[in-house]
């Protein structure tokens, strides 16, 4: 297991869920993390001091990403705390799922916003300093989704092949200054987001997942911690499916 000792990581989304897993395993690992949430700060808080109790370093930085100039500024924020920035998780997600005739236009834009949006803005702000250090590594959490599409879900879906094609082409544009960029792809995992889904949903997500078993946040963090680390330091451009088998592309 390669350490990431010293590595100043930025995770968004990370008061809970799969983002907040990801915090406390790169922190577990050595690296000092940028825990970032927009409205949950008890939770946050809370992440934090688990990882300090873990006899890691962490911080709360709230921002919402949706807004181009909270995010700009988290970047530049974490960068001036720590005064270095190695390792961006955009994390921070959203749903609003209904069928195509009856999206409204705020549904589509809010989860286009803060899923699309919020990773291009955060990824050209850490580009920047990431660039002048000749090193870094962007991780963009993506979904199968993004790879097969979903009824009921095409603002998510769009949203999530988005930062594929982001992905792919900032991995392009930043191979040069040794940044890598890659893109995870989880399956169904068990946080906030999936538990309120119906028994009948559930079910017949499960009946996809070749494993048979739905994932766990920890289960991203592992993937994430090897994207990040110099064990991965050949890797760039790629997206890594992490769904027990629900994807086979
Ligand atoms: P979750 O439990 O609902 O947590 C979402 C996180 O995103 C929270 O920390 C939330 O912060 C944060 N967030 C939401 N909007 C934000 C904004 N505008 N600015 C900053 N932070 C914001 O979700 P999850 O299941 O862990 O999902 C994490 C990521 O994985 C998402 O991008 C999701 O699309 C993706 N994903 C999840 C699954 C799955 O099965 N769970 C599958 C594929 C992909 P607050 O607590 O402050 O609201």
């Amino acid at each position: 297991m390669s350490s990431l000792e010293s590595r100043v990581a930025l995770v968004t989304g990370a008061s809970r869920g799969i983002g907040a897993a990801v915090a406390r395993t790169l922190a577990a690992r050595g690296a000092l993390v940028a825990v970032n949430y927009a409205g949950s700060a008890d939770a946050a808080a809370a992440v934090v001091a688990g990882i300090e109790e873990a006899g890691g370093t962490a911080a709360v930085f709230q921002a919402d990403v949706s807004d181009p100039v909270q995010a700009t500024a988290l970047v530049e924020a974490v960068t001036a705390r720590f005064g270095r920035l190695d390792i961006v998780v955009n994390n921070a997600g959203i749903t609003r799922d209904g069928l195509l005739v009856r999206m409204s236009d705020e549904d589509w834009d809010a989860v286009v916003r803060t899923n699309l949006t919020g990773a291009f803005t955060i990824t050209r702000a850490a580009a920047k300093v990431m660039m002048r250090a000749r090193a870094g590594s962007i991780i963009n959490i993506s979904s199968v989704v993004g790879l097969t599409g979903n009824a009921g879900q095409a603002n998510y879906a769009a949203a999530k092949a988005g930062m594929i094609g982001l992905t792919r082409s900032v991995a392009r544009e930043l191979a040069s200054r040794s940044v890598r960029v890659n893109a995870i792809a989880p399956g169904f995992i068990e946080t906030d987001m999936t538990c309120e889904l119906s028994p009948a949903v559930r079910e017949a997500a499960l009946g996809q997942v070749a494993m048979g078993t739905f994932g766990q946040p920890e289960d991203i963090a592992a993937a994430v911690a090897f994207l990040a680390s110099d064990e991965a330091r050949y890797i760039t451009g790629q997206v890594l499916a992490v769904d027990g088998g629900m994807t086979f592309v």
